[in-house]
């Protein structure tokens, strides 16, 4: 397992946020899209990496350095020889369990507050574990929760309008809390429905019943209502399950598929099996 101590900060990059937008109504839990454009020409990222961003912190013990990742959530684009890249960040915070006071968190709250013209210091990029299949045809299974999409837009249009010619199966399940699934998927220029057009593309996504309660998103029920299809991918060797989103999404996934299959030791051991083939890849956090 990789720890963030073993992501390398000293090679750092001075990026300056060009736009910074809420994705999520106000009074829901707030996530930016965030472009950043990055000075040194020698920064060059991938839609399948993530990349750092530093927070220097200042307390009693001197300055130090808060580091933490972000999934590149577009297409990485050029403009005047410099990269921009794309990031969707939700802002944290955590109540203490021993004290019960609230915590703001660190990282994303530095993000949230940036306005265009800020500087912002990156490091990277590193490499998510969400690489594309050698083969066209196999099948994917992408399931998102919350940020959790961000990688998985990227991957998809990487695979859309870069490698071109999928004859596999691609499946996104997306889960949110709030009004994001509008921005991408529903809007007129919301570019993932952009690919609803292509046979092989499917996107479902899967709402909280109650947006401002913290309910568990409903990513289970939109995959049990594919059972069918799910059930058939699954039984073909060349199909890969990848997820990205938070802690809670695993015991979910694991019901879910469980569920579909008949049995707890069915899906461990078909998960065993997509692991050992090196099916499985997961980013939680
Ligand atoms: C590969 C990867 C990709 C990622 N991609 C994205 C992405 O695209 N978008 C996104 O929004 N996030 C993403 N993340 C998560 C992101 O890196 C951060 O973890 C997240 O933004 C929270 O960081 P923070 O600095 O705001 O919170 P922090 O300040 O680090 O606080 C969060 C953690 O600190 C604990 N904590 C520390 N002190 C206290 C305290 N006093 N009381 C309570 N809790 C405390 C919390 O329990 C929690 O675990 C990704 C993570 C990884 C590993």
């Amino acid at each position: 397992m990789t720890h963030l101590a073993d992501f390398k900060i000293e090679k750092q990059y001075q990026a300056t946020v060009k736009k910074t937008k809420r994705l999520t109504p106000e009074n829901t839990e707030e996530i930016r899209e965030i472009l950043l454009e990055v000075k040194q020409p020698d920064f060059e990222c991938q839609p399948d990496q993530s990349f750092g961003v530093l927070v220097k912190v200042t307390s009693e013990f001197g300055n130090t350095f808060h580091h933490r990742l972000y999934s590149v959530a577009d297409l990485p684009g050029k403009e005047n020889g410099k990269t921009l890249i794309t990031l969707l960040v939700k802002r944290c915070s955590y109540v203490d369990d021993f004290s019960g006071e609230l915590y703001q968190g660190v990282g994303s709250n530095y993000l949230c507050d940036r306005k265009a013209g800020d500087p912002v210091t990156i490091t990277g990029p590193f490499d998510l574990p969400f690489t594309v299949p050698e083969d066209k045809s196999s099948n994917l299974i992408l399931i998102g929760m919350g940020t959790g999409i961000a990688p998985f837009r990227a991957f998809v249009k990487n695979i859309y309008n870069n490698v071109k010619d999928w004859k596999g199966q691609i499946r996104l399940f997306y889960g949110a809390r709030s009004g994001l699934e509008l921005l991408y998927m529903n809007d007129k220029d919301g570019d993932l429905t952009n690919y609803y057009d292509e046979a092989t593309f499917e996107a479902f996504h899967a709402l909280s019943p109650r947006p401002h309660w913290a309910d568990p998103i409903a990513l289970d029920e939109a995959i049990e209502g594919r059972a069918k299809e799910i059930i058939k991918m699954l039984s073909q060797a060349n199909t890969y399950i990848y997820v990205a989103g938070y802690g809670k999404i695993k015991d979910m996934l694991d019901k879910a598929f469980s569920g579909i299959l008949g049995s707890r030791e069915k899906w461990e051991t078909r998960k065993a099996e997509l692991i050992a083939g090196k099916k499985w890849a997961e980013i939680i956090y």
